[in-house]
Protein backbone atom coordinates (compact mmCIF):
# COMPACT_ATOMS: atom_id res chain seq x y z
CA UNK A 1 0.00 0.00 0.00
CA UNK A 2 1.70 2.92 -1.07
CA UNK A 3 1.29 6.74 -2.37
CA UNK A 4 2.97 7.76 -5.42
CA UNK A 5 2.80 11.16 -6.96
CA UNK A 6 2.54 11.52 -10.74
CA UNK A 7 4.08 15.04 -12.10
CA UNK A 8 3.44 15.75 -15.62
CA UNK A 9 -0.04 15.54 -17.99
CA UNK A 10 0.57 14.59 -20.94
CA UNK A 11 0.71 11.49 -23.28
CA UNK A 12 3.19 9.24 -21.19
CA UNK A 13 1.77 10.86 -17.61
CA UNK A 14 -2.01 9.34 -18.30
CA UNK A 15 -0.11 6.56 -19.04
CA UNK A 16 1.25 6.11 -15.84
CA UNK A 17 -2.13 6.76 -14.44
CA UNK A 18 -3.94 4.47 -15.67
CA UNK A 19 -1.74 1.86 -15.49
CA UNK A 20 -0.91 2.52 -11.52
CA UNK A 21 -4.78 2.73 -10.70
CA UNK A 22 -4.55 -1.17 -12.53
CA UNK A 23 -2.17 -2.08 -9.54
CA UNK A 24 -4.01 -0.40 -6.18
CA UNK A 25 -2.94 -3.11 -4.43
CA UNK A 26 0.60 -1.38 -4.67
CA UNK A 27 -0.67 2.36 -5.64
CA UNK A 28 -3.46 2.68 -3.17
CA UNK A 29 -3.31 6.13 -3.53
CA UNK A 30 -2.20 8.17 -6.44
CA UNK A 31 -1.85 11.90 -6.91
CA UNK A 32 -1.62 13.47 -10.93
CA UNK A 33 -0.10 17.16 -10.17
CA UNK A 34 1.07 19.21 -13.53
CA UNK A 35 1.24 22.83 -15.15
CA UNK A 36 -2.49 22.86 -16.26
CA UNK A 37 -5.15 21.06 -13.53
CA UNK A 38 -7.70 20.74 -16.11
CA UNK A 39 -5.46 18.13 -17.76
CA UNK A 40 -4.93 16.17 -14.56
CA UNK A 41 -8.50 16.55 -13.73
CA UNK A 42 -9.51 15.23 -17.18
CA UNK A 43 -7.28 12.44 -16.92
CA UNK A 44 -7.96 11.42 -13.18
CA UNK A 45 -11.98 11.18 -14.76
CA UNK A 46 -10.99 8.12 -17.13
CA UNK A 47 -10.18 6.02 -13.93
CA UNK A 48 -13.09 4.51 -12.37
CA UNK A 49 -11.67 2.12 -9.63
CA UNK A 50 -10.60 5.11 -7.22
CA UNK A 51 -9.95 8.69 -6.84
CA UNK A 52 -7.08 9.95 -8.49
CA UNK A 53 -6.20 13.48 -6.83
CA UNK A 54 -4.67 16.08 -8.57
CA UNK A 55 -2.76 19.49 -8.24
CA UNK A 56 -1.64 22.42 -10.25
CA UNK A 57 2.03 22.49 -10.00
CA UNK A 58 5.02 24.46 -11.38
CA UNK A 59 7.29 21.70 -11.76
CA UNK A 60 10.34 24.78 -11.79
CA UNK A 61 9.56 26.06 -8.86
CA UNK A 62 10.95 24.40 -5.64
CA UNK A 63 9.71 25.83 -2.98
CA UNK A 64 5.97 25.04 -4.60
CA UNK A 65 7.43 21.62 -4.98
CA UNK A 66 8.15 21.20 -1.35
CA UNK A 67 4.99 22.46 -0.41
CA UNK A 68 2.96 19.75 -2.34
CA UNK A 69 5.00 16.74 -1.30
CA UNK A 70 4.74 17.94 2.43
CA UNK A 71 1.22 18.06 1.90
CA UNK A 72 0.48 14.96 0.23
CA UNK A 73 3.42 12.74 1.76
CA UNK A 74 4.19 10.05 -1.15
CA UNK A 75 6.43 7.45 -1.01
CA UNK A 76 7.72 7.90 -4.54
CA UNK A 77 7.56 10.99 -7.35
CA UNK A 78 7.24 9.83 -10.81
CA UNK A 79 8.23 12.71 -12.76
CA UNK A 80 6.77 12.25 -16.17
CA UNK A 81 6.98 16.02 -17.02
CA UNK A 82 9.86 17.36 -19.10
CA UNK A 83 13.60 17.25 -18.79
CA UNK A 84 13.81 20.85 -18.08
CA UNK A 85 12.05 19.96 -14.57
CA UNK A 86 14.54 17.00 -13.36
CA UNK A 87 16.68 18.95 -11.38
CA UNK A 88 13.87 21.05 -9.55
CA UNK A 89 11.49 17.61 -9.27
CA UNK A 90 15.26 16.06 -7.65
CA UNK A 91 16.03 18.94 -5.46
CA UNK A 92 12.43 18.85 -3.68
CA UNK A 93 12.83 15.14 -3.73
CA UNK A 94 15.98 15.61 -1.15
CA UNK A 95 14.30 18.31 0.43
CA UNK A 96 11.47 16.09 1.59
CA UNK A 97 12.99 12.74 1.62
CA UNK A 98 10.80 11.11 -1.19
CA UNK A 99 12.37 8.59 -3.43
CA UNK A 100 12.66 9.67 -7.45
CA UNK A 101 11.82 8.10 -11.03
CA UNK A 102 12.05 9.17 -14.13
CA UNK A 103 12.16 8.57 -17.94
CA UNK A 104 14.01 11.33 -19.46
CA UNK A 105 17.35 13.09 -18.73
CA UNK A 106 18.04 16.35 -17.63
CA UNK A 107 18.03 19.17 -20.75
CA UNK A 108 18.83 22.81 -19.79
CA UNK A 109 16.60 24.39 -22.33
CA UNK A 110 18.02 26.83 -23.73
CA UNK A 111 21.26 24.65 -25.19
CA UNK A 112 19.68 21.45 -27.30
CA UNK A 113 22.02 18.80 -25.22
CA UNK A 114 21.58 16.60 -22.71
CA UNK A 115 23.30 14.37 -20.89
CA UNK A 116 23.78 12.21 -17.24
CA UNK A 117 26.35 14.40 -15.92
CA UNK A 118 24.00 16.87 -14.23
CA UNK A 119 22.13 13.87 -13.18
CA UNK A 120 24.62 12.02 -12.24
CA UNK A 121 26.19 15.12 -9.96
CA UNK A 122 23.09 14.16 -7.49
CA UNK A 123 24.32 10.71 -6.53
CA UNK A 124 26.27 11.23 -3.35
CA UNK A 125 23.13 13.98 -2.03
CA UNK A 126 20.76 11.18 -2.84
CA UNK A 127 23.17 8.06 -0.72
CA UNK A 128 23.26 10.54 1.79
CA UNK A 129 19.88 10.90 2.33
CA UNK A 130 19.48 7.28 2.17
CA UNK A 131 16.89 8.27 -0.98
CA UNK A 132 16.85 6.33 -4.60
CA UNK A 133 16.69 8.43 -7.39
CA UNK A 134 15.86 5.51 -10.34
CA UNK A 135 16.97 7.35 -14.04
CA UNK A 136 15.50 6.55 -16.94
CA UNK A 137 13.14 4.32 -16.68
CA UNK A 138 10.72 4.58 -19.76
CA UNK A 139 11.03 1.98 -23.39
CA UNK A 140 14.53 3.37 -24.06
CA UNK A 141 15.56 4.48 -22.18
CA UNK A 142 14.62 2.20 -19.76
CA UNK A 143 13.04 -1.34 -21.25
CA UNK A 144 16.32 -1.01 -23.64
CA UNK A 145 18.98 -0.97 -20.78
CA UNK A 146 17.02 -3.63 -18.89
CA UNK A 147 16.81 -5.81 -21.38
CA UNK A 148 20.69 -5.72 -22.48
CA UNK A 149 21.06 -5.84 -17.97
CA UNK A 150 18.60 -9.05 -18.72
CA UNK A 151 20.72 -10.54 -22.12
CA UNK A 152 24.21 -9.80 -19.83
CA UNK A 153 23.25 -11.38 -16.54
CA UNK A 154 20.81 -14.34 -18.52
CA UNK A 155 22.64 -15.41 -21.65
CA UNK A 156 26.26 -13.78 -21.69
CA UNK A 157 29.69 -13.67 -19.73
CA UNK A 158 30.44 -10.32 -21.39
CA UNK A 159 28.82 -8.29 -23.85
CA UNK A 160 30.60 -6.33 -26.98
CA UNK A 161 28.52 -5.21 -29.71
CA UNK A 162 25.25 -3.59 -29.07
CA UNK A 163 23.04 -2.06 -31.09
CA UNK A 164 19.26 -0.58 -30.08
CA UNK A 165 16.24 -0.72 -32.71
CA UNK A 166 12.81 1.51 -32.31
CA UNK A 167 10.70 1.06 -34.71
CA UNK A 168 7.27 3.09 -34.89
CA UNK A 169 5.43 1.67 -38.16
CA UNK A 170 2.22 3.42 -36.81
CA UNK A 171 0.10 5.44 -39.26
CA UNK A 172 -1.80 8.15 -37.38
CA UNK A 173 -3.24 9.37 -40.48
CA UNK A 174 -1.55 13.37 -39.71
CA UNK A 175 0.79 15.30 -42.08
CA UNK A 176 3.32 15.49 -39.42
CA UNK A 177 3.10 14.90 -35.81
CA UNK A 178 5.64 14.36 -33.52
CA UNK A 179 4.89 11.02 -31.09
CA UNK A 180 5.94 12.61 -27.31
CA UNK A 181 6.63 16.09 -26.99
CA UNK A 182 7.36 18.30 -30.04
CA UNK A 183 9.87 20.37 -28.80
CA UNK A 184 11.90 17.32 -26.81
CA UNK A 185 11.24 15.58 -29.93
CA UNK A 186 12.64 17.90 -32.38
CA UNK A 187 15.85 18.96 -30.69
CA UNK A 188 16.68 15.22 -30.26
CA UNK A 189 16.20 14.86 -33.84
CA UNK A 190 18.16 17.69 -35.47
CA UNK A 191 21.20 17.25 -33.02
CA UNK A 192 24.43 15.33 -34.76
CA UNK A 193 24.28 11.75 -34.45
CA UNK A 194 26.79 10.06 -31.79
CA UNK A 195 28.10 6.78 -31.27
CA UNK A 196 30.31 4.78 -29.19
CA UNK A 197 33.23 2.61 -30.37
CA UNK A 198 36.52 1.30 -29.01
CA UNK A 199 36.48 3.87 -26.01
CA UNK A 200 35.94 7.00 -27.96
CA UNK A 201 32.26 8.61 -29.46
CA UNK A 202 31.73 9.30 -32.78
CA UNK A 203 30.04 12.34 -33.98
CA UNK A 204 28.14 12.57 -37.41
CA UNK A 205 26.07 15.03 -39.05
CA UNK A 206 22.27 14.37 -38.14
CA UNK A 207 20.59 11.78 -39.49
CA UNK A 208 23.52 10.82 -42.65
CA UNK A 209 23.79 7.72 -41.78
CA UNK A 210 21.05 5.08 -42.19
CA UNK A 211 20.52 1.36 -43.45
CA UNK A 212 17.15 -0.32 -43.80
CA UNK A 213 16.91 -2.67 -41.09
CA UNK A 214 14.08 -5.60 -40.74
CA UNK A 215 11.68 -5.53 -37.96
CA UNK A 216 9.91 -8.98 -36.65
CA UNK A 217 6.28 -8.79 -37.81
CA UNK A 218 6.94 -5.02 -39.38
CA UNK A 219 9.58 -5.62 -42.51
CA UNK A 220 12.10 -3.71 -43.39
CA UNK A 221 12.42 0.38 -42.59
CA UNK A 222 15.19 2.37 -43.06
CA UNK A 223 17.12 3.21 -39.52
CA UNK A 224 19.04 6.08 -38.59
CA UNK A 225 21.90 6.05 -36.66
CA UNK A 226 21.06 9.06 -33.64
CA UNK A 227 22.65 9.73 -30.60
CA UNK A 228 20.11 8.50 -27.35
CA UNK A 229 20.50 8.76 -23.93
CA UNK A 230 20.76 5.31 -22.68
CA UNK A 231 24.29 4.79 -24.55
CA UNK A 232 25.74 7.16 -22.07
CA UNK A 233 25.05 5.00 -19.15
CA UNK A 234 25.77 1.92 -20.71
CA UNK A 235 28.75 2.35 -22.06
CA UNK A 236 29.50 3.43 -18.50
CA UNK A 237 27.76 0.58 -16.74
CA UNK A 238 28.91 -2.07 -19.23
CA UNK A 239 32.98 -1.63 -19.39
CA UNK A 240 33.03 -4.82 -21.86
CA UNK A 241 30.91 -2.73 -24.45
CA UNK A 242 33.26 -2.11 -27.62
CA UNK A 243 30.83 -0.47 -29.85
CA UNK A 244 27.17 0.75 -28.75
CA UNK A 245 25.05 2.16 -31.45
CA UNK A 246 21.28 3.57 -31.94
CA UNK A 247 19.30 3.43 -34.75
CA UNK A 248 15.51 4.52 -35.36
CA UNK A 249 13.22 4.80 -38.37
CA UNK A 250 11.90 7.70 -39.86
CA UNK A 251 9.46 8.36 -43.04
CA UNK A 252 10.57 9.82 -45.86
CA UNK A 253 7.37 12.25 -45.47
CA UNK A 254 8.58 12.89 -41.79
CA UNK A 255 12.12 13.73 -42.89
CA UNK A 256 10.69 15.84 -46.00
CA UNK A 257 8.93 18.01 -43.19
CA UNK A 258 11.67 18.40 -41.03
CA UNK A 259 14.63 19.59 -43.52
CA UNK A 260 11.29 21.95 -44.50
CA UNK A 261 10.44 23.47 -40.78
CA UNK A 262 14.80 23.33 -40.14
CA UNK A 263 15.78 25.37 -43.30
CA UNK A 264 12.88 28.16 -42.49
CA UNK A 265 13.81 28.12 -39.07
CA UNK A 266 11.04 26.61 -37.03
CA UNK A 267 12.91 24.16 -35.11
CA UNK A 268 15.37 27.08 -33.93
CA UNK A 269 15.64 27.65 -30.37
CA UNK A 270 17.11 31.00 -30.24
CA UNK A 271 14.44 33.45 -29.01
CA UNK A 272 13.02 35.87 -32.02
CA UNK A 273 10.82 38.69 -31.64
CA UNK A 274 7.34 38.56 -32.71
CA UNK A 275 4.83 41.62 -32.70
CA UNK A 276 7.16 42.65 -29.75
CA UNK A 277 7.19 39.63 -27.82
CA UNK A 278 10.27 37.27 -27.39
CA UNK A 279 9.06 33.98 -28.41
CA UNK A 280 10.90 30.73 -29.50
CA UNK A 281 9.95 29.37 -32.86
CA UNK A 282 10.60 25.31 -31.97
CA UNK A 283 7.94 26.36 -28.84
CA UNK A 284 5.20 28.19 -31.20
CA UNK A 285 6.23 25.16 -34.15
CA UNK A 286 5.03 22.63 -30.95
CA UNK A 287 2.03 24.71 -30.26
CA UNK A 288 0.78 24.37 -33.62
CA UNK A 289 1.26 20.48 -33.94
CA UNK A 290 -1.05 17.92 -32.78
CA UNK A 291 -0.89 16.70 -29.39
CA UNK A 292 1.41 13.38 -29.00
CA UNK A 293 -1.34 12.72 -26.37
CA UNK A 294 -3.79 12.97 -28.97
CA UNK A 295 -2.99 10.68 -31.70
CA UNK A 296 -4.13 7.62 -30.20
CA UNK A 297 -7.69 7.70 -31.89
CA UNK A 298 -7.08 6.47 -35.17
CA UNK A 299 -3.53 5.09 -35.01
CA UNK A 300 -2.80 1.72 -36.50
CA UNK A 301 0.31 -0.16 -37.06
CA UNK A 302 3.20 -1.01 -34.18
CA UNK A 303 6.04 0.04 -32.67
CA UNK A 304 9.29 -2.77 -32.31
CA UNK A 305 11.92 -1.58 -30.10
CA UNK A 306 14.53 -4.03 -29.31
CA UNK A 307 18.43 -4.98 -28.72
CA UNK A 308 20.60 -6.76 -31.24
CA UNK A 309 23.53 -8.11 -29.18
CA UNK A 310 26.91 -9.79 -29.90
CA UNK A 311 29.18 -10.75 -26.91
CA UNK A 312 31.00 -14.28 -25.59
CA UNK A 313 29.50 -16.64 -23.52
CA UNK A 314 31.42 -19.96 -22.61
CA UNK A 315 34.83 -18.44 -24.99
CA UNK A 316 32.29 -18.75 -27.70
CA UNK A 317 30.86 -15.92 -29.47
CA UNK A 318 27.00 -15.99 -29.52
CA UNK A 319 24.43 -12.94 -30.80
CA UNK A 320 21.05 -12.06 -29.38
CA UNK A 321 18.26 -9.81 -30.20
CA UNK A 322 15.23 -9.40 -27.78
CA UNK A 323 12.38 -6.89 -28.12
CA UNK A 324 8.74 -6.17 -27.75
CA UNK A 325 6.12 -5.20 -30.50
CA UNK A 326 3.32 -2.81 -29.26
CA UNK A 327 -0.01 -1.92 -31.52
CA UNK A 328 -1.19 1.28 -31.25
CA UNK A 329 -4.70 0.02 -31.79
CA UNK A 330 -4.60 -2.29 -28.79
CA UNK A 331 -3.51 0.51 -26.71
CA UNK A 332 -6.62 2.75 -27.66
CA UNK A 333 -8.78 0.30 -26.81
CA UNK A 334 -6.94 -0.65 -23.26
CA UNK A 335 -6.72 3.38 -21.88
CA UNK A 336 -6.88 5.70 -25.03
CA UNK A 337 -3.57 6.21 -25.19
CA UNK A 338 -1.09 6.04 -28.39
CA UNK A 339 1.71 3.06 -28.07
CA UNK A 340 4.75 5.78 -27.98
CA UNK A 341 3.41 6.78 -24.74
CA UNK A 342 2.20 3.61 -23.36
CA UNK A 343 5.58 1.95 -24.04
CA UNK A 344 7.18 4.49 -21.89
CA UNK A 345 4.93 4.83 -18.84
CA UNK A 346 4.36 0.80 -18.81
CA UNK A 347 8.24 0.61 -17.13
CA UNK A 348 7.87 3.92 -15.43
CA UNK A 349 4.80 2.11 -13.57
CA UNK A 350 6.66 -1.46 -13.06
CA UNK A 351 9.72 0.64 -12.13
CA UNK A 352 7.95 2.70 -9.34
CA UNK A 353 6.55 -0.45 -8.33
CA UNK A 354 10.30 -2.75 -8.22
CA UNK A 355 11.00 0.15 -5.69
CA UNK A 356 8.09 0.10 -3.79
CA UNK A 357 8.36 -3.30 -3.03
CA UNK A 358 12.41 -3.68 -2.33
CA UNK A 359 12.96 -5.31 -5.35
CA UNK A 360 14.68 -2.88 -6.57
CA UNK A 361 16.59 -0.81 -3.36
CA UNK A 362 19.61 1.04 -2.99
CA UNK A 363 20.62 4.80 -2.53
CA UNK A 364 21.83 7.12 -4.83
CA UNK A 365 21.49 8.56 -8.52
CA UNK A 366 21.08 4.68 -10.52
CA UNK A 367 20.52 3.87 -13.89
CA UNK A 368 17.95 1.11 -14.68
CA UNK A 369 20.61 -1.21 -16.04
CA UNK A 370 22.32 -1.15 -12.90
CA UNK A 371 19.23 -3.01 -10.63
CA UNK A 372 18.60 -6.65 -11.12
CA UNK A 373 16.45 -6.79 -14.45
CA UNK A 374 14.88 -10.19 -13.89
CA UNK A 375 12.01 -9.25 -11.16
CA UNK A 376 11.32 -6.71 -13.75
CA UNK A 377 11.46 -8.77 -17.02
CA UNK A 378 9.20 -11.48 -15.45
CA UNK A 379 6.31 -9.16 -14.67
CA UNK A 380 6.20 -6.41 -17.45
CA UNK A 381 4.55 -8.78 -19.80
CA UNK A 382 1.77 -8.87 -17.64
CA UNK A 383 1.44 -5.18 -17.48
CA UNK A 384 1.16 -4.88 -21.39
CA UNK A 385 5.06 -5.38 -22.80
CA UNK A 386 5.34 -8.73 -23.42
CA UNK A 387 8.87 -9.53 -24.74
CA UNK A 388 10.27 -12.28 -27.18
CA UNK A 389 14.23 -13.27 -27.14
CA UNK A 390 15.94 -15.14 -30.03
CA UNK A 391 19.34 -16.52 -29.24
CA UNK A 392 21.69 -16.83 -32.41
CA UNK A 393 19.00 -15.14 -34.59
CA UNK A 394 19.06 -15.42 -38.13
CA UNK A 395 19.21 -12.26 -39.42
CA UNK A 396 21.49 -10.33 -37.47
CA UNK A 397 22.19 -6.82 -39.21
CA UNK A 398 25.22 -5.69 -37.92
P1 LIG B 1 3.80 15.99 -23.06
O1 LIG B 1 4.27 17.28 -23.62
O2 LIG B 1 2.59 15.32 -23.63
O3 LIG B 1 3.55 16.14 -21.48
C1 LIG B 1 4.40 16.86 -20.63
C2 LIG B 1 3.58 17.33 -19.44
O4 LIG B 1 4.44 18.04 -18.55
C3 LIG B 1 2.46 18.30 -19.86
O5 LIG B 1 1.29 17.94 -19.19
C4 LIG B 1 2.98 19.65 -19.36
O6 LIG B 1 2.02 20.57 -18.96
C5 LIG B 1 3.78 19.22 -18.15
N1 LIG B 1 4.73 20.29 -17.81
C6 LIG B 1 5.57 20.95 -18.63
N2 LIG B 1 6.24 21.90 -17.95
C7 LIG B 1 5.79 21.85 -16.68
C8 LIG B 1 6.08 22.56 -15.50
N3 LIG B 1 6.99 23.56 -15.49
N4 LIG B 1 5.43 22.24 -14.38
C9 LIG B 1 4.51 21.23 -14.37
N5 LIG B 1 4.20 20.51 -15.44
C10 LIG B 1 4.82 20.82 -16.59
O7 LIG B 1 5.05 15.00 -23.12
P2 LIG B 1 5.03 13.39 -23.09
O8 LIG B 1 4.00 12.93 -22.14
O9 LIG B 1 5.03 12.93 -24.48
O10 LIG B 1 6.49 13.10 -22.46
C11 LIG B 1 6.70 13.18 -21.06
C12 LIG B 1 8.14 12.84 -20.74
O11 LIG B 1 8.41 11.51 -21.15
C13 LIG B 1 9.19 13.72 -21.44
O12 LIG B 1 10.21 14.02 -20.52
C14 LIG B 1 9.73 12.84 -22.53
O13 LIG B 1 11.05 13.17 -22.88
C15 LIG B 1 9.66 11.48 -21.85
N6 LIG B 1 9.65 10.36 -22.79
C16 LIG B 1 10.47 9.29 -22.55
C17 LIG B 1 10.50 8.21 -23.39
C18 LIG B 1 11.29 6.99 -23.07
O14 LIG B 1 11.09 5.95 -23.71
N7 LIG B 1 12.18 7.01 -22.11
C19 LIG B 1 9.70 8.19 -24.64
C20 LIG B 1 8.77 9.30 -24.75
C21 LIG B 1 8.79 10.36 -23.87
P3 LIG B 1 0.99 21.28 -20.00
O15 LIG B 1 -0.04 20.23 -20.19
O16 LIG B 1 0.52 22.48 -19.28
O17 LIG B 1 1.79 21.57 -21.24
Amino acid sequence: MSKVLIIGAGGVGSVVVHKCAQVPEIFSEIMLASRTLSKCEQIANQITNMKVKTAQIDAENIPELINLINSYRPDIVINVALPYQDLTIMEACLATKVNYLDTANYEPKDVAKFEYKWQWDYHNKFREAGLLAVLGCGFDPGQTNIYTAYALKNHFDEINYLDIVDCNAGDHGKAFATNFNPEINIREITQKGKYFENGQWHEIEALSEHKPINYPEVGPKESYLLFHEELESLVKNIPTLKRARFWMTFGQSYITHLNILQNVGMTSIKPIIYEGKEIIPLQFLKAVLPDPGSLGENYTGTTSIGCYIRGKKDGKEKTYYIYNNCDHAEVYKEIKAQAVSYTTGVPAMLGAMMVLTGKWNGTGVINVEQFDPNPFMEKIGQYGLPWKEIVNPEYFPF
